[in-house]
C-alpha cells in the first residue's frame, strides 16, 4: 500500500564528498554549530536548543549525515564547493553495498545525474576506473559536469551511449569486476511522486482509475523487461563478480520479480550468478525484500534490501547484490 503523506518523514540527508574533504574535519565543523543526536526522530522540531539545531551521523553508510527536513543547504559554502552532496540515504546504498576496493575497474551502467557514480568514486578513495554510461545527451552533460565538480574526473570516464550496445568482450572492459546498475524505473518510491499519485488518485473517477491502472501495468511490465535485459547484459562481462541492481520503485514487478527472472536466465545459470548472502548486503539493515514476492525463497528475500517510503527516513528503494565466485569470475571454474 502507498504511504500516507503525513507518515513520510524525510530528513535532509547529506553525503560528505570524501574526495574533496576529510570526514573528521567536516564533522568537527558541524559539532561546533549543531547538536549531535542519536535518534532520527530527534531531527523533528521542536529542538531542545534552536540555536544549535540537531544533526545525526548515519550508522549504515559511512560519511552520511542527516539534518532536519527543512534545512536549506543551497547557500552553504560546503554545498556550493561540492563538499556536501544532497543524496537520500537509500540512494547511497548501492555504492556502499557494491563496495569496490580502491584500484578496481567498475561500470556504472545508467549513471546520470551521477550521485551514485561519484559516491562509488569516493568509496574507491579516488583510485581505479569507473566507466559511467548514459544514453541521454542532456543528462550526460549533467553527469560530466557533476563528475568534475565532485573532483572525480580522474577516476570516472563518462561515455555517452547505450549500455546494452557495449560489447562485454571488448578488451577495454576485460578488467571490469564490479557493476552498479540503477536503471530507469517507475520512481514510485520517490515521495514527491507518491504525493502526486495520492493527490491524483483521490481526484480520479473509478473509470479513469481503471484506465490508469492498465496503462500503469503496461508501463511497469515494459520497464521490468528493460531492467531484466540490462542486468543480464551486465552479467556477461567476463571478469565481473559483483553487480548491484537497484530501483527507487516500491513495485515487486520491478524488484523481486526482476531478480527471479534474472536468476532463471541462461547467462545467470551459465556463469553461476546468485543473490549474495545477507552478510554481504548491508546485514545491519533490517528491512529486507518480501519473501512472498521472491518466490518464497527466504535466502533471496534476505539477500536484498528494501526501503519503505518514510520509514527509517528514506524514500522507497530496492537493492539486490548479485555475486559469483572469484574462481568462476577468473575463469578457473
Ligand atoms: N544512478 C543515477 C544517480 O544515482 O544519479 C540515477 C540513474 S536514473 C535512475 C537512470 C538513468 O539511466 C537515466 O539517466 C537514463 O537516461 C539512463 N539510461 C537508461 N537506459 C540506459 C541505457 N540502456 N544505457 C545507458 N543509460 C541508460
Amino acid at each position: 500500500a502507498l504511504a500516507k503523506k503525513e507518515d513520510v518523514f524525510l530528513p535532509r540527508w547529506v553525503r560528505v564528498n570524501t574526495l574533496l574533504a576529510q570526514l573528521d574535519k567536516i564533522m568537527a565543523e558541524f559539532k561546533k554549530t549543531h547538536t549531535q543526536v542519536q535518534m532520527l526522530t530527534d531531527l523533528s522540531p521542536p529542538f531542545a536548543d534552536p540555536a544549535r539545531p540537531p544533526f545525526y551521523i548515519d550508522p549504515h553508510v559511512p560519511s552520511l549525515l542527516a539534518f532536519p527536513p527543512a534545512t536549506d543547504f543551497s547557500q552553504h559554502p560546503l554545498y556550493v564547493n561540492h563538499t556536501l552532496i544532497l543524496q537520500d540515504k537509500a540512494s547511497c546504498f548501492p555504492a556502499a553495498i557494491l563496495n569496490p576496493p580502491p584500484g578496481e575497474v567498475c561500470i556504472d551502467a545508467c549513471a546520470a545525474p551521477g550521485n551514485k557514480t561519484t559516491h562509488l568514486a569516493a568509496v574507491m578513495e579516488g583510485k581505479g576506473t569507473i566507466f559511467a554510461f548514459e544514453r541521454d545527451e542532456r543528462r550526460y552533460g549533467i553527469l560530466s559536469r557533476r563528475t568534475k565538480e565532485a573532483g572525480a574526473d580522474k577516476v570516472i570516464e563518462t561515455v555517452l551511449g547505450d549500455f546494452t550496445q557495449v560489447k562485454p568482450m571488448d578488451p577495454k572492459y576485460k578488467d571490469v569486476t564490479h557493476i552498479l546498475l540503477d536503471p530507469s524505473c517507475s520512481g514510485s518510491g520517490i515521495v514527491n511522486r507518491l504525493d502526486y499519485l495520492l493527490d491524483n488518485k483521490a481526484a480520479a473517477t473509478e473509470e479513469e482509475e481503471a484506465e490508469e491502472k492498465v496503462k500503469d501495468d503496461e508501463r511497469l511490465a515494459s520497464l521490468a523487461d528493460f531492467q531484466n535485459t540490462l542486468v543480464q547484459h551486465a552479467m556477461a562481462f567476463p571478469k565481473a563478480g559483483r553487480i548491484t541492481y537497484s530501483t527507487c520503485s516500491i513495485h515487486a514487478i520491478e524488484n523481486e520479480h526482476v531478480v527471479l527472472r534474472i536468476l532463471a536466465s541462461k547467462v545467470a545459470k551459465q556463469r553461476q550468478w546468485r543473490v549474495a548472502k545477507r552478510a554481504h548486503c548491508l546485514p545491519t539493515w533490517d528491512s529486507r525484500s518480501i519473501p512472498e514476492e521472491a518466490g518464497g525463497d527466504v535466502d533471496i528475500a534476505e539477500g536484498a534490501v528494501r526501503c519503505t517510503p518514510g520509514k527509517d527516513g528514506t524514500i522507497g528503494f530496492f537493492v539486490c547484490l548479485f555475486e559469483r565466485d572469484d574462481e568462476a569470475s577468473t575463469g578457473k571454474k
